[in-house]
């Protein structure tokens, strides 16, 4: 059964999440100040204390394209591992454009479209939020602008045709057409991009127009909660209750939407599952990143959020799984970091990979590269179980399929994808320009 509310975990803690600042007046930010980007309804979900937000009829009937999302047992793969570990994976890939996104990007466009605005702007990294943006503007008459990242702008010209096909104009970020990308492109003709110069440039445009608005597709509170219908379904659907649960972090909005409910449940004393998050080595927000105040985007136009930051400044290498490269985590997850409610490991992009092709030649599915790190992680326990005889229960989320990645597969299985490590200097000059 689809849900019929979004579960907001923020009443359910000991502690709230640090306020957003603004940046100039260092005071918490105000529902005026995002009232240029956000509808009020959203900027209320924000800062909402309510446990439970009915989902509206509008977007519950969008929902019924693809949801509920099925509920599998990896067997095949449990088989080929030998493991006594029983592995179920909720699987979102089945959705129009491919992955969770659309999740949040139905509520977001539905909202705006609500209270009368008539386009959005945004970013994209791998081109999976610009497409369940530009899918969720269809549904809602909106118009639809994408900056997308030019590493992934040119490796996937069929993300970007995709996002055409819904109706999206797709700008290659850094673009001459905001201030914030000119000055990106005057410093380095060549760069490839990162989703904080994207955000910048779709930020600038939407407070620059009246009738335009932005949308986030994961970081902020609104986005978490929408993704909970992700864990509120794997709750009834199984059958017996998970040791592990494992997922990828970005911006950490699939992997709370699935551990929400459940850590719901271990806070209520019902449920004990380990909850670990998994980061790509080229992406080390929660590991190697430092606790602090830093803007969302590179720039340095939005509010600042207290969260686990590698600095506004960091751009990631170009590594494959484009959802995955953010400098920063969502403040909320980095709030329940810090309270030790989960754990986070890295994996490198060849391990992952390693993984993804495993998991498609036992399980069918051809998982998206930022999942992978999330199926690396599971087989690894999956191993440990082995090792140890312990038969435990993981769940997963494959938030994605890959067939807009073969081109990065191809690479893996003709050899030529090389693992980068991450210099602790090009960590620490980042976070030297973090906001005093
Ligand atoms: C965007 C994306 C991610 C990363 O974003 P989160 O907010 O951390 O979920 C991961 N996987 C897929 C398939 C994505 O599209």
């Amino acid at each position: 059964m689809i849900p019929s509310h979004w579960y907001n975990i923020v009443p359910d803690l000991p502690t709230p999440p640090p306020p957003p600042l603004h940046p100039a007046t260092r005071q918490p930010v105000g529902p005026e100040d995002l009232a240029p980007l956000f509808p009020m309804e959203l900027i209320g979900q924000e800062v909402s204390q309510e446990r439970f937000v009915a989902i509206p009829q509008e977007v519950l009937d969008v929902y019924r394209l693809w949801r509920p999302t099925p509920l599998l047992r990896a067997r095949r793969l449990e088989r080929a591992l030998g493991t006594p570990a029983r592995i179920y994976y909720k699987y979102e890939g089945g959705s129009p454009s491919g992955s969770h996104k659309p999740n949040t990007a139905v509520p977001q466009a539905y909202y705006n479209a609500r209270e009368g605005v008539r386009g959005l702007t945004t970013e994209t990294g791998a081109g999976q939020w610009g497409s369940a943006l530009a899918f969720a503007c269809a549904q809602f008459g909106l118009d639809c602008q994408v900056w997308m990242v030019r590493a992934s702008y040119e490796h996937k010209p069929y993300r970007r045709s995709l996002m055409q096909v819904y109706g999206a104009t797709v700008h290659a970020s850094p673009s001459p057409v905001t201030m914030s990308g000119s000055k990106v492109l005057a410093g380095d003709p060549d760069s490839p991009g990162s989703l904080g110069i994207a955000i910048s440039e779709a930020v600038e445009v939407a407070a620059a127009e009246a009738g335009t608005r932005y949308a986030l597709g994961s970081v902020l509170n609104h986005v978490l909660m929408h993704q909970t219908v992700i864990g509120e379904e794997a709750l009834g659907q199984l059958d017996e209750m998970p040791d592990v649960i494992i997922g990828c972090t970005g911006g950490g909005s699939n992997f709370a939407g699935l551990i929400f409910p459940f850590l719901r449940e271990k806070l209520a004393g019902k449920i004990d599952p380990t909850l670990r998050a998994v980061e790509p080595v080229a992406c080390p927000s929660f590991t190697r990143g430092r606790y602090a105040y830093d803007f969302g985007d590179t720039a340095g136009l939005t509010p600042l959020l207290k969260m686990h930051t590698l600095g506004h400044d960091f751009v990631p290498d170009p590594i494959h799984a484009g959802g995955l490269r953010y400098h920063g985590m969502s403040p909320l997850l980095s709030h329940l970091y810090e309270l030790g409610m989960f754990e986070a490991v890295t994996k490198s992009q060849s391990e992952s990979f390693e993984a993804g092709v495993r998991f498609a030649r036992t399980e069918g599915i051809v998982p998206a590269p930022e999942p992978t790190h999330a199926l690396a992680e599971t087989i690894a326990e999956a191993l440990r179980c082995k090792e140890s005889g312990e038969d435990k229960v993981i769940l997963t989320a494959l938030c994605g399929h890959g067939h807009f990645d073969l081109g990065a597969y191809d690479r893996y299985l003709s050899g030529r994808m090389e693992d980068r490590t991450l210099p602790q200097e090009r960590i620490d000059e980042a976070l030297s320009e973090l906001p005093g």
